[in-house]
């Protein structure tokens, strides 16, 4: 059960204390406060843990700081979109927001290699609007033998080009609990020139004791990918694990499902779970249609199997995109083959918001149906 109180609720108030006291004396039930920070509000959940059957809402709806309550079902106690759920979804960070409703690309490196090739996307990434990006400083690499990212020697320099040309959001796989002290000591040191987003990649779906770690900082949002080889259900569950530490600001990413029935693609696409992850859960959707597809083929409508794989994604409801660019695929140290060009990128992004705004036409030729 999850009780929601009235937005900006002061938790040194009088009228949130009685809130408290009166939850603390019901038997057998355990507290769990929450804060959530909007766009414009901020929001303070109280989960209630344990024997909540037996628990009557109407009492607790009574009180003047309470908005209202919800009953949970087992799965996805906090990720999850319930019965009568009416919490909004999504969250604001570093002046950006991320919500089941809105659009984002993070166009980037898939590794960050020398900073010329840094500052040649950030460059192109500001001349075009954007605000977003993806860098991958730690590499999680099948073979031991291969470049497993410059780690946290290249955060100073990456971050700061990112304050230069504006970017405000840096996707960034974390592999270890101590990758997250080393990013928030080098946005320290550089005086925070932008934010970043913790990834979770596909190989560390399962790894219950990173997410724990991940789950109990408050600093960064996740974007945590689904298990290449598991079911959605269980990659769900996992995700619930950054929530059941404090961290709800959790955006879950599609990225392709291992094996050779996605061949010639790198992996199977599995993007027709975008609105089936939108209505199990209130998180924002991303898809990766580069780990997906992993080359830069076209057909002879001249499109690249990346756009068309992204686009149908976004015409499904995705809320971001994550995408690999290079500007010297043939130099770059992980997955050139995949990565797009540096004069592709306008083209991309007018793709991506052409198929955004034709998941909104597609919204209003459907709404008021059941
Ligand atoms: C990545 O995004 O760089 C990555 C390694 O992706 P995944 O975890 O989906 O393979
Ligand atoms: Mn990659």
């Amino acid at each position: 059960m999850i009780v929601i109180l009235n937005p900006d609720t002061d938790t040194d108030s009088e009228e949130f204390k009685e809130v408290i006291a009166y939850l603390e004396q019901l038997p057998n039930i355990a507290l769990r406060q929450h804060e959530v920070q909007g766009a414009e509000q901020k929001l303070t959940e109280i989960y209630l843990l344990g024997d909540t059957h037996k628990v009557n809402q109407e009492p607790i709806e009574a009180f003047n700081a309470v908005d209202h309550v919800i009953r949970i079902s087992e799965e996805y106690r906090i990720l999850g979109r319930h019965k009568d759920e009416r919490r909004s979804a999504g969250f604001s960070y570093n002046g950006v927001e991320f919500t089941q409703d809105n659009f984002h690309v993070f166009a980037g490196l898939c590794a960050v290699d020398i900073p010329e090739h840094v500052e040649m996307m950030m460059r192109a990434l500001a001349e075009h609007g954007q605000v977003c990006t993806r860098m991958g400083a730690y590499k999680p690499r099948t073979s031991p033998y291969s470049f497993q990212g410059h780690g946290k020697s290249c955060l100073p320099w990456v971050f700061e080009l990112a304050g230069k040309y504006g970017i405000k959001v840096i996707a960034m796989e974390v592999t270890h609990e101590d990758h997250i002290d080393e990013i928030s000591e080098a946005l320290q040191t550089t005086g925070n020139p932008t934010g970043v987003m913790l990834q979770i990649g596909t190989r560390n779906t399962q790894n219950f004791e990173l997410l724990k770690h991940v789950g109990r900082q408050r600093e960064f949002p996740v974007l945590f990918k689904r298990g290449y080889g598991v079911t959605l259900n269980e990659s769900l569950n996992a995700a619930e694990y950054l929530a059941s530490e404090g961290t709800s600001n959790v955006i879950f990413c599609l990225r392709g499902m291992h094996g050779s029935a996605g061949a010639p693609h790198r992996n199977m696409v599995d993007f027709a779970h975008v609105p089936v992850v939108k209505r199990l859960t209130r998180m924002p959707v991303c898809v990766d249609p580069s780990h997906s597809v992993g080359n830069r083929e076209r057909s002879s409508d001249h499109i690249l199997d990346v756009a068309h794989t992204a686009a149908q994604g976004v015409v499904a409801g995705a809320n971001m995109v994550l995408v690999d660019f290079h500007p010297e695929p043939g130099k770059a140290l992980v997955d050139g083959p995949q990565a797009l060009l540096m004069q592709e990128l306008p083209k991309f992004l007018e793709d991506m918001n052409a198929s955004h705004a034709f998941y909104q036409q597609r919204r209003a030729i459907w709404e008021n149906t059941n």
